[in-house]
């Protein structure tokens, strides 16, 4: 079975991407997911939302991909014990001691290990599944070959990001804590959760410096002009019948901090490709002045976005 899922980074998102054809929406706790504060929900928004899935037959995903420390251990438990008898259906993790006490004390629930575990082969796969995880998120830029091994060494599910970074360098998702280096900035809510806004593995947001335009000198001389350290991904097309031949259960759509418009747009647009391409097409040309619109909306709403980021971490 094929499950698009789409993000949710409010509730109004996550309702309007199941009602545009999502099969699951995944979604953060404040301070949870890696995301500033307003593209996470509250508990409160969760139980809501997952109610409201249910009465529709969908389903909700909590991402909570962070790394805790250990005074955090017994509140992040809490939280994944309370959701999953709320009756969300997943959570996505990251850390592997955490992967582990989940799967031992909340048996009943599914364990995504998240792309921010920044896995690079099959053998890390492998390791994962030993300590309990169900789906794994695969590497950005794997080709077919490599999921199709990957599938057949592990049979853990597979879930794909309809996403990639075009530069094929090794700037790997949750491997990356160059934010941390810039500027971090420290608040404790009410539950005693520390947010990092600076430290996204901590619990917080990064401040994209890598999408800012940096110079290198070497003392006085300057070695390059202003350059991005990172180019921006890109949403996939062409890529989803090759996904679906391989085995990949879930098609996940990126953008928790987009417009509702647009992840509603997107969450549509994908419905639409990927019922085309279960119904035994490969022909995707159709579908291609849409998705022409559609990325050209994602890297405007992404460049803004982006800008503000690094602009409000520099101030
Ligand atoms: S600075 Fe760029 S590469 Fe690093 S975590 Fe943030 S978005 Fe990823």
């Amino acid at each position: 079975m094929a499950v698009l899922m789409a993000p949710g980074g409010t509730l109004q998102m996550a309702a309007g991407a199941l009602d545009h054809g999502a099969d699951s929406v995944y979604v953060g706790p404040h301070g949870w997911s890696r995301r500033p504060a307003s593209d996470e929900l509250s508990d409160a928004e969760i139980r809501e939302l997952i109610e409201h899935g249910r009465s529709g037959g969908k389903d909700v995903r909590i991402a909570i991909n962070v790394m805790p420390a250990p005074d955090e251990i017994g509140c992040f438990l809490d939280k994944v014990g309370r959701y999953a008898a709320w009756g969300a259906g997943g959570v996505m993790l990251c850390d592997p001691g955490c992967i582990r006490l989940v799967r031992e004390r909340v048996p009943g629930i599914e364990i995504h290990v998240s792309v921010t575990a920044g896995l690079f082969n099959s053998e890390d796969i492998r390791v994962y599944r030993q300590l309990g995880a169900d789906h794994v998120v695969l590497p950005y830029r794997w080709g077919s070959a490599e999921i199709a091994e990957a599938k057949g060494r592990t049979g853990i599910a597979l879930e794909a990001f309809l996403f990639e970074t075009p530069q094929r360098s090794w700037i790997c998702p949750g491997r990356c804590h160059a934010s941390s280096y810039f500027r971090i900035d420290h608040a404790c809510d009410e539950q005693g959760k520390d947010h990092f806004v600076g430290s996204a593995g901590r619990g917080g947001s990064c401040h994209r410096i890598c999408q800012g335009r940096w110079n290198f000198r070497s003392g006085t001389e300057l070695l390059t002009g202003a350059r991005q350290l990172k180019s921006s991904p890109e949403l996939l097309l062409w890529e989803l019948p090759d996904y679906v031949e391989v085995g990949v259960s879930r098609f996940k759509i990126p953008g928790r901090e987009r417009s509702v418009e647009l992840v509603c747009a997107i969450t549509a647009f994908y419905r639409r490709a990927l019922d085309h391409v279960l119904r035994g097409s490969r022909d995707l040309s159709g579908f291609l002045p849409e998705w022409s619109d559609i990325k050209a909306r994602w890297v405007s709403e992404r460049s803004h976005r982006d800008d503000r980021r690094v602009g409000a971490a520099a101030a």
